[in-house]
């Protein structure tokens, strides 16, 4: 449902010559134009990437804070984000949630104040490997997609990604089935607790392990709307592949 959607996360890495270069990269690759392209560089990097890349590409954060700003050190916020020309932010992210110790609550405050700037959000769910392994995979994502439907105030500029963290950066891809599971259970949680409505608009993305020979099969389920790409989105030959891989 909804437009092909994918997503670079490119997370804590690269420098100025290395993104100059991806960057370039994106620009002169052939890209579906049926497909909705987003990039998250780090914070740092932004207004270089927005300078240079192609117009057909928007650029995310990866984080934002809670408010406007203020006395926050470290911490960028949602105007600042928009300002440097950011169209988007991924919220949620398990590297944010159990690295740095994020909790839902956060998450909801960042996603309802992201939400009046106007930047679209990138709402991140997933469970852990124990997570999955005791059968409670449905009731953690559930949790996690209750505390955005908390505080946003509505769903018209959100994208989900299902992300379960046993799959991210490890190479262990979800199945397509696994994958497809969970993503038609998400989409019966909106349409249940938000509205059928806002369940046949909302695209649901898939992260975790997500690579140019793989995409294609996931791509093929209904339920999967796109991807959000961690480190297969560092090299542009192969984000091309996963962005052509829209079925
Ligand atoms: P990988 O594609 O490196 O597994 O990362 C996925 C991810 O976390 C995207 O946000």
């Amino acid at each position: 449902s909804g437009k092909f959607f994918v997503g670079g996360n490119w997370k804590c890495n690269g420098n100025s010559e290395s993104i100059k270069k991806l960057v370039d990269d994106l620009n002169s690759a052939k890209l579906e134009d049926d497909v909705d392209v987003v990039v998250a560089p780090p914070f740092v990097y932004i207004p270089q990437v927005v300078s240079t890349l192609t117009k057909r590409i928007d650029v995310a954060g990866q984080n934002s804070w809670t408010g406007k700003g203020g006395a926050f050190t470290g911490e960028i916020s949602a105007d600042m984000l928009a300002d440097v020309g950011s169209k988007w932010v991924i919220l949620g992210h398990s590297e944010r949630r159990h690295i740095l110790g994020e909790s839902s609550d956060t998450i909801g405050k960042k996603s309802a104040y992201a939400a009046t700037k106007d930047l679209g959000i990138i709402a991140c769910v997933g469970e852990k490997l124990e997570e999955r392994e005791s059968g409670r995979t449905l009731d953690v994502v559930s949790d996690q997609l209750q505390a955005f439907a908390d505080s946003l105030p509505d769903w018209s500029n959100v994208v989900i990604a299902y992300e379960p963290v046993w799959a991210i950066g490890t190479g262990k891809v979800a199945t397509p089935e696994q994958a497809q599971e969970v993503h038609a259970a998400i989409r019966k949680w909106l349409s249940e607790k938000v509205s059928p409505e806002v369940a046949s608009k909302t695209r649901i993305i898939y992260g975790g392990s997500v690579n140019g020979p793989n995409s294609s099969e996931l791509a093929k389920r209904e339920d999967i709307d796109g991807f959000l790409v961690g480190g297969a989105s560092l090299k542009g030959p192969e984000f091309a592949t996963i962005i052509n891989s829209v079925t």
